[in-house]
């Protein structure tokens, strides 16, 4: 970035702009396949300043064509959505105060981390049932621009459900809350005269005009993070109106999350945990389909042997599935796991009750199973790009041992899958030496071959990871012409200037993505 432009930037916020090198260097990378040099890293200290980075960047944008701005909150994302070539505005450093609890609701900033957050609504009984197997090391402004998903949401659903109010400031730099409006509120705000009010009209009637077609392209799966979720906001029948549902997961591209209402749940008092061993593939659908008679379930689809004897060289199952009973009522729970069992006694699986620690355990490999994966194992790293879809888990069988097929072609990609079965959602995460040109040639051949498939099938691209850099130029062949035009439309109101996170959520471009992969870790 031009010195006059950098020393400009300074002078109009209060918070840090670091241009050296090393924080280039650690601001190139999320936890996507990708790398890319910002020009300066902005630590915005109040909202005034987040109001006057995005005006500075509305004032010179015409000056500079490539000037944009990418929200980051803790930086784990695996689509590569915090990550660009401009200006990095990073909320972890000065937004993320304590959240506040009233009743079921924590308010929060989005820097805050999710384990900090948890702490605090345990403290209330209270937790926030979306959070991502990286808990660890993310942060709210993630889980809700991502529309995050996790262990708990084939019970409880995304973090979509959960955010009733929505503090941003939008492109015209002025600070604005979003919740859900009612016929007369709704019509108040249409009447506005101000950029607040031309939103309103004009994504009301972008979504009045194409009503079925926008409801029809609601993806028929358990989970979805792909697109703008046009789908979720007017309920014609209750005639209710709600923007906080387009900014979930938009990936910071319509304006930058402040503060966020997140509703909360009550923990309860006892779970239990059925381990299934599986040696053989073939009964996936069938245990998928019991899973799913459980209202209370959450099943995790843990591993395949290739991760495992990486480490071991042991010859473990093909799959284990952690099975998750939770409830108030410990009877509840033993009638529901005999239950089970005796639904899966024909199936001959070797099963075991983990108790207290080993049932940490048994959580702790499987959120660990992610994490290790963004290490260096042997000469190998991950290389997500495959890493989140999601398809109707009648078909899970068909589909996945399609997708390994694809998979065995290649043999320089040693492939993981980690998952939720109940709702269908995998996650393949191959092991790669990136430097092999053979290894880089072939992530768009294998991504194409995938994604036809999950179209085939009607899936969704990306269950909780979001489209960002590798999904975008895929979202056309999931929804079509038509709502992809919407989908750019919308942009164009809420950003006209396009200064929000380019190429993610619409104009996505793969030869971008592609010449962006590491070229090391
Ligand atoms: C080991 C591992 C496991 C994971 N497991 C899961 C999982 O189970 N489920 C899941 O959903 N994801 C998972 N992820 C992906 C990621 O961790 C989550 O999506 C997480 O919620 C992102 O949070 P973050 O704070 O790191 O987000 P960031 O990477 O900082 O940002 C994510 C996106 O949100 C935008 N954003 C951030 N802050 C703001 C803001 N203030 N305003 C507007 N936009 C903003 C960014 O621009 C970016 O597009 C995993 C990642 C790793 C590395």
């Amino acid at each position: 970035m031009d010195n006059n432009l950098l020393q400009e930037l300074k002078k109009v916020i209060k918070g840090d702009v670091l241009t050296d090198a090393e924080t280039l260097i650690t601001y190139s990378h999320d936890a996507s396949l990708f790398e890319i040099k910002p020009q300066a890293i902005v630590f915005p200290k109040n909202e005034d300043d987040v109001k006057a980075i995005i005006k500075f960047a509305n004032l010179n944008k015409k000056n500079n064509p490539s000037l944009s701005l990418t929200a980051r909150s803790a930086g784990t994302d695996m689509s590569g959505g915090s990550i660009n070539d401009s200006i990095i505005v990073a909320f972890e450093k000065y937004f993320n105060n304590a959240p506040r609890i009233n009743n079921n609701i924590a308010t929060t900033q989005p820097g805050v981390y999710y384990r900090d957050f948890e702490k605090e609504t345990l403290g209330h009984d209270l937790i926030f049932p979306s959070y991502p197997a990286s808990r660890e090391i993310c942060a709210m402004g993630g889980i809700v621009n991502n529309n995050s998903g996790g262990e708990k949401s084939l019970q409880y659903g995304k973090t979509e459900k959960y955010v009733k109010r929505i503090k941003a400031v939008l492109s015209d730099g002025n600070t604005y809350e979003f919740k859900k409006l009612n016929k007369e509120e709704l019509e108040e705000k249409m009447s506005l005269k101000t950029f607040e009010g031309e939103i309103y009209r004009k994504i009301y009637k972008l979504i009045n005009d194409n009503y079925t077609e926008i409801m029809n392209a609601k993806p028929q799966v358990s989970k979805n993070s792909a697109g703008y979720f046009l789908w979720n906001v007017y309920d014609k029948e209750k005639e209710t109106f709600d923007l906080t549902k387009l900014f979930v997961g938009a990936q910071g591209t319509l304006g930058f999350l402040l503060e966020a209402d997140i509703e909360l749940v009550p923990i309860h008092k006892h779970r239990e945990m059925l381990i299934i061993f599986l040696h053989d593939l073939s009964h996936l659908s069938e245990i998928a389909k019991q899973l799913g008679l459980y209202g209370m379930i959450q099943a995790s689809l843990a591993f395949l042997p290739a991760f495992i004897s990486l480490f071991t060289g042991r010859n473990l199952p093909k799959l284990v599935l952690q099975v998750d009973f939770t409830s108030n009522d410990v009877k509840e729970i033993e009638e529901k796991v005999a239950t089970l069992k005796a639904k899966l006694k024909p199936l001959n699986p070797q099963t075991q009750i983990a108790k207290d620690n080993a049932e940490k355990r048994y959580w702790l490999v499987r959120r660990e199973s992610f994490n290790l994966l963004r290490k260096k194992i042997r000469d190998k790293h991950t290389a997500p790009f495959i890493d989140d879809f999601v398809i109707k888990p009648e078909c899970i069988e068909e589909v996945v041992t399609q997708i390994t097929d694809i998979l065995k072609k290649h043999p320089e990609f040693i492939y993981t899958v980690a998952g939720h079965v109940g709702d269908g959602n995998f996650h393949i995460i191959p092991l790669v030496d990136i430097a092999d040109p053979k290894v880089r040639n072939n992530i768009p051949i294998i991504a194409k071959e995938v994604y036809d498939l999950i179209h085939e099938y009607h899936g969704s691209i990306t269950g909780e990871h979001n489209d960002g850099l590798i999904r975008t130029p895929y979202l056309q062949q999931m929804y079509g012409e038509k709502i992809i035009s919407l989908f750019e439309e919308t942009k164009q109101i809420f950003d006209p200037n396009r200064i929000f996170n380019p190429r993610k959520k619409v104009f996505g471009d793969l030869d971008y993505a592609m010449s962006h992969i590491r070229q090391n870790w």
